[in-house]
């Protein structure tokens, strides 16, 4: 018997539910799809995606199998595979966006056997469910639910991949180069290798970057959340938490696709239109505001930003610039190396009020934010060369030194929000 592995977000050998099924088979096919519209959207995701297209062939090579690579429309290009290798069923990992679900209702509905198989979150979407609703609409309930349940046990990597004969394999595409300059390297090894770093840490410096880092890791699915959540309980119990906050994304999403276009809470917030340049300045780190400016910059450098540095410069376009959360996200989704419709849609939303939030009209003041969580004014040294000589408080309030600083913009609202 074969069967297909269609590889999407989970790439890797290491807890890998349909994978670790389909080599209980006799010959496996693992398959990657190249997908062109998806491969344009962002050279930083293509490029990291690349990086773990390798690092996976590399790790079925060693078990004796392969990574066969296709380019087209991912479901055709499966059945296609399926149906010239004779396979009798396709598997993969189930996923929650609407183009996922697209993907498998296609996939269900084609002539040859079709199975999904859980990794792409700890607790599958779906699985706890509040009494009278389809999914948790609030955080710490979920949280409650989420640490109770019981976790599948973590699977092995296969010791042998048998790869039917006389397969063209196909190559890797070339890796993009215009991407950002301190992009990080894609892949398993990579991946379980700032894995075996973690510890507990700091989450909320922005210049000691403690957190793991992962994300990216995690949404290309180098590395399983639960294989993670497994190890990291009881150890650094903060990073569980946050991957709890990782699968209430998924779930929100799995029961409301339409998340990455649409008010999860419609009708609460309305915006301001016509403001091209200030929403440029945003984009480039040049409001004037330094700590927004320090992650903005920071997204274009790294293709990553800190997580409270995200919350800041998400604050500051919705609530104080009142800009469509759906603009920031979709410049957040150019850049963003972890980027995707659960974590990105549903972080922005929540910050913006039209989401999860218990608390929707909260507003971040930039400037305590940056006192509170940069005292020393060392994230934004690093991110904003212009104030890397300021010191003491010129550093988040350069408007106020005398003379300002040559080069650096001032703010073009007052960065002190009228509430919080
Ligand atoms: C406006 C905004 C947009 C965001 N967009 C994305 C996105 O597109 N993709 C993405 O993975 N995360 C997103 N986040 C969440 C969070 O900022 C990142 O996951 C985190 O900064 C990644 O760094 P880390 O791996 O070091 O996190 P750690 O603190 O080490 O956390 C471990 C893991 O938990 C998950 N996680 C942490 N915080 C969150 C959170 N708030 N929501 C969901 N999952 C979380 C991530 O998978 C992360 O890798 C966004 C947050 C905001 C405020």
């Amino acid at each position: 018997m074969t069967t297909v592995v269609l590889f999407t977000r989970d790439l890797r050998v290491r807890d890998n539910p349909a994978l670790a099924a389909a080599c209980r088979d006799d010959y496996v096919v693992p398959l990657f799809v190249l997908d062109p519209r998806l491969l344009e959207a962002s050279p930083n995701r293509t490029a990291f995606l690349v990086d773990s297209l390798a690092s996976l062939r590399t790790e079925l090579r060693d078990r004796g199998g392969d990574l066969v690579l296709r380019s087209g429309e991912p479901v055709a290009e499966a059945l296609s595979l399926a149906a010239s290798v004779g396979a009798s069923r396709i598997v993969a990992s189930a996923d929650v966006s609407a183009y996922a679900g697209r993907r498998e209702a296609r996939l269900a509905a084609a002539d040859v056997a079709f199975a999904t198989y859980p990794g792409v979150t700890v607790v599958p979407p779906g699985e706890l469910r509040p009494t009278g609703g389809d999914h948790y609409r609030v955080f710490t309930p979920y949280w409650r639910a989420w640490e109770r349940a019981s976790w599948r046990p973590v699977e092995r990597a296969p010791a042998r991949v048998q790869l039917p004969g006389g397969l063209a394999v196909g190559r890797l595409p070339a890796r993009p180069t215009d991407v950002s300059p301190l992009l990080p390297r894609g892949g398993e090894d990579v991946g379980q290798r700032l894995l075996a770093r973690v510890g507990p840490g700091d989450r909320d410096a922005l210049a000691a970057d403690e957190t793991t880092r992962l994300s990216p890791y995690l949404h290309f699915g180098c590395v399983s959340p639960l294989a993670v959540a497994t190890r990291l309980r009881g150890k650094a119990d903060e990073v569980v938490r946050q991957l709890c906050w990782r699968d209430f994304f998924h779930q929100v999403t799995s029961a409301f696709p339409a998340i990455g276009t649409r008010d999860y809470r419609p009708g609460r917030r309305s915006w301001a239109s016509g403001q091209e340049d200030a929403i440029e300045a945003w984009r480039q780190g040049r409001t004037g505001v330094p700590i927004v400016d320090a992650g903005m910059r920071q997204l274009l450098a790294e293709g990553w930003m800190h997580n409270r540095a995200r919350m800041v410069v998400a604050s500051f376009l919705t609530k104080q610039l009142n800009v469509d959360w759906r603009i920031g996200a979709a410049h957040f989704l150019r850049w963003l190396v972890d980027g995707d419709v659960a974590n990105n849609s549903g972080n922005w939303q929540w910050v913006a009020g039209t989401g999860n939030d218990t608390r929707p009209n909260r507003v971040l003041n930039p400037l305590r934010q940056a006192y509170r969580f940069d005292p020393t004014g060392d994230y934004v040294r690093r991110y904003v060369p212009e104030l890397a000589e300021v010191s003491g408080k010129g550093v988040q309030e350069p408007w106020k030194l005398e003379p300002p600083p040559p080069d650096y913009p001032p703010p073009r609202i007052d960065p002190v929000p009228s509430r919080g």
